[in-house]
């Protein structure tokens, strides 16, 4: 595995390059293309794909060796790991552990234990014409697949595509985030280490960096971040033709209903919102509910804040911080919006935003006009599940849409008439801890699916198959012309579709 270093570091790249003995066009290919002022990753990318076409990551024992190692990667490096997200954005270390290590490590079991099934040929129905043929779906690798992530789960959203572009046996060059710089200098100079360097790399840097790694003709990208910069990706992707996953951000509702179980849903909201200081794509983003509601949830979640983080949760060990000045001060800028009723202290010098609840705000105003992505809770107050409906259509359609009351028809209510990328009855993101489910936005908030076996199969080219038997060529003859209304009917009788259920009175 290749780390290519941006800028000040190319040179420092170049002799890790030479250093493991990287073959000459690798090193040839960047060393020309850069004195010629051509783009600096063009040496990179080629070589990747040298190590793709030469079949280094066709077998399953290649693919089952690089996930294993992936996996020793987790298991060696837990504390580093722990030590960089907390440098980033001071991650409490449960969460961190959670997120960054232990849905990283289930996936890769999951790969793991499924991957020879995936692999398999599919074989599909056939019709009456080519019954002695044989016809299959193959999974094949796409070829160069690039990952790009954003800072707020800055292992997780490289890794966990890395798992599912590993197991379909694609070769990787990874960008992780340079706003998490610690666990970016993690991921550049110790994962390198266990995988395997002619099919992995990892390129550091920022915008000006991936704009020049977007010039570049990829087979695959999987982009995680903002829908701004998933514009200018897919832009760049269009030029190549490149098929892409865009996994990207939005406004998550969550609707409470009259009835519910009042503190059980002020515990999951806060929690949502608080896990990560609220920097978490599928985190609720505001909440949908009467004015009655409203005056009942906000003891509740007041309760739930101090039981979660005690009397300040400034002192509490489990509560992290804005990952950098630019974004509190944006955070804190949405304090404006409506009146703060819970919490609103910040600290600039520990980048600290309390867990906050806005009410009387505005859908005009900031905090209901872009994602929040920090601890502020707005409650934004309706007739009715209608009109919360209503309002949730009104706008982009978010990562998820959430529903909280004890009324199972409402859950049901709200699932078919919203459109989203996927839904909670009663609880916020859990969705996602289920290898099982399809993760993914739709519209504003994204396009593709992975996780799982999602992962597989959105790494994969499904290649249509069918291998021919040369006999039966009178059956065959019947579509070669001249054509006939003979030999129409002929073909209409051996490969028609009927419309199942139908029937024909004679
Ligand atoms: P971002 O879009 O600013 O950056 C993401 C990546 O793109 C980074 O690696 C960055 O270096 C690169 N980048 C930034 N500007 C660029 C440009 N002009 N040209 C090319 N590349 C550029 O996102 P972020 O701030 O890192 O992350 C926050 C966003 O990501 C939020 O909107 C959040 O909802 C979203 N997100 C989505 C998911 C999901 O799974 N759907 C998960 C996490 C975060």
């Amino acid at each position: 595995m290749i780390v290519c270093r941006s800028k000040t570091r190319l040179t420092e790249a170049t002799n890790a390059f030479k250093d493991n003995s990287v073959p000459q066009n690798r090193d040839t290919g960047k060393m020309d293309s850069k004195a010629a002022g051509m783009n600096p990753y063009v040496g990179l990318v080629s070589s990747l794909r040298d190590a793709w076409l030469a079949g280094k990551m066709r077998t399953v024992e290649q693919r089952v060796s690089q996930l294993e190692a992936l996996g020793r990667f987790l298991d060696d490096k837990k504390q580093p790991i722990l030590d960089a997200v907390a440098s980033d954005m001071r991650k409490p270390p449960f969460e961190a552990e959670l997120s960054e290590i232990i849905l990283v490590r289930n996936e890769v079991n999951h790969v793991l234990n499924n991957l020879s099934s995936w692999m398999k040929d599919e074989f599909v129905d056939k019709n009456l014409v080519t019954q002695l043929d044989t016809a299959f779906i193959r999974k094949e690798p796409y070829g160069v697949v690039l990952i790009i992530g954003p800072w707020n789960y800055p292992l997780h959203l490289i890794l966990i595509p890395l798992v599912g572009a590993i197991a379909a046996g694609n070769c990787v060059l990874i960008k992780p985030s340079e706003i998490s710089s610690s666990t970016e200098t993690l991921v550049a100079e110790v994962l390198p280490t266990y995988l395997d360097r002619d099919c992995f790399a990892v390129v550091t840097g920022g915008p000006e960096e991936t704009s020049q790694l977007l010039e570049n003709k990829f087979d695959y990208i999987f982009f995680t971040g903002s829908p701004r910069v998933g514009k200018i990706v897919m832009a760049a992707a269009a030029k190549h033709l490149t098929p892409l996953t865009l996994e990207l951000g939005g406004k998550n509702p969550c609707y409470v209903a009259d009835e519910c179980d009042l503190q059980n849903v002020a515990n999951r909201l806060v929690w949502g919102r608080c896990f990560n200081a609220g920097q978490t794509c599928l985190a609720p983003d505001y909440v949908l509910c009467s004015m009655e509601m409203q005056e009942k949830l906000l003891p509740a979640l007041r309760r739930a804040i101090t039981d979660f983080f005690g009397p300040n949760p400034q002192e509490s060990p489990d509560f992290a911080r804005i990952i950098s000045d630019r974004e509190f001060q944006r955070i804190r800028a949405l304090l404006g919006s409506g009146r703060v009723a819970i919490g609103g202290q910040t600290d600039e010098r520990e980048r600290y935003v309390a867990p906050t609840v806005l009410v009387d705000v505005q859908p005009s105003e900031p905090a209901m006009q872009e994602e929040i992505f920090g601890p502020i809770l707005p409650i934004v107050t309706v007739g009715n599940v209608d009109e919360a409906i209503a309002f949730i259509n009104s706008r982009e359609r978010p990562l998820a849409v959430y529903v909280f009351t004890s009324n199972n028809k409402l859950v049901h209510r709200v699932l078919e008439r919203t459109s989203s990328g996927g839904f909670g009855g009663n609880d916020a993101m859990m969705q996602m801890m289920l290898v099982s489910l399809p993760f993914g936005g739709i519209g504003n908030s994204g396009l593709g699916l992975y996780h799982g076996k999602f992962s597989f199969d959105t790494f994969s080219h499904h290649r249509a198959c069918l291998l021919r038997n040369m006999g039966l060529e009178a059956m065959n003859a019947l579509r070669y012309p001249p054509y006939t209304e003979r030999k129409m009917g002929l073909v209409l009788s051996t490969s028609r579709i009927k419309r199942s259920g139908s029937c024909t009175l004679l």
